[in-house]
């Protein structure tokens, strides 16, 4: 199965250009959604979670305990690190999974991953896109949508790979900084993939 990869930093819009994609019949695989789903069902990465973090990382009915996790990797990037180093490769194995449903009834599928290239995600990917918008813009959106401070928005911003540093890394850019139109761009790369995927 031919496989796109869609990031952008926070604020990008990449939810939103992936709305498109699905409107043209293109399945798309949430990656952060289902980072916070396989914490509570992958077998293997609850036991990793429970090895590093304690048994107080889930309560007795199996629920995260959010809390406790969070004030361990909060402003301590090794634990976080090392959070990630169990997460993300559960989060792989569940793609490999959701993939297979698709056989080949649709030309090609996509995944959104806000650390599609710090986690190297991007790696079992044909191609990449990154969405791509103006920290100002990108702070105005998340503020609007979520109602937190700008420094809140900031600060996850500067856990991300630089907005230049991803740009770099990418196959495909789409601008949404308000100004250009984002359709022609989603139908572009939709054009370019079809053909690829069909050559695969
Ligand atoms: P996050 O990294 O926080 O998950 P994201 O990159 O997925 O964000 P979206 O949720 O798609 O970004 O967009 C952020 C906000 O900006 C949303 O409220 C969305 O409706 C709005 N938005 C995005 N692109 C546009 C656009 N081209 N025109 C108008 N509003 C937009």
């Amino acid at each position: 199965m031919f496989k796109v990869g869609i990031t952008g930093n926070i604020g990008s819009g990449k939810t939103t250009v992936c709305k498109i994609f699905e409107v043209l019949g293109i399945p798309v695989f949430y990656a952060d959604d289902e980072a916070k789903k396989v914490m509570v069902t992958d077998d293997l990465l609850i036991a990793g979670i429970k090895q590093t973090f304690g048994n107080e990382s889930y309560f007795a009915d199996g629920a995260l305990n959010r809390k406790h996790i969070a004030g361990i990797v909060f402003n301590n990037n090794n634990e976080l690190i090392k959070l990630n180093a169990l997460v993300h490769p559960a989060v792989f194995r569940s793609f490999d999974k959701w993939v297979l449903q698709f056989d080949s009834k649709v030309p090609y599928v996509m995944k959104e991953a806000a650390l599609l290239f710090e986690s190297d995600s991007y790696k079992m990917c044909d191609r990449t896109i990154m969405v791509s918008a103006p920290l100002d813009l990108r702070i105005k959106r998340v503020t609007q949508r979520d109602g937190i401070s700008v420094e809140e928005v900031q600060s996850r911003n500067a856990r991300q790979f630089a907005e230049e540093k991803k740009c770099a890394m990418a196959n495909n850019l789409i601008i949404n900084d308000d100004t250009e139109l984002v359709m022609p761009q989603v139908l572009k790369l939709h054009k370019l993939y079809l053909s690829l995927a069909s050559n695969k």
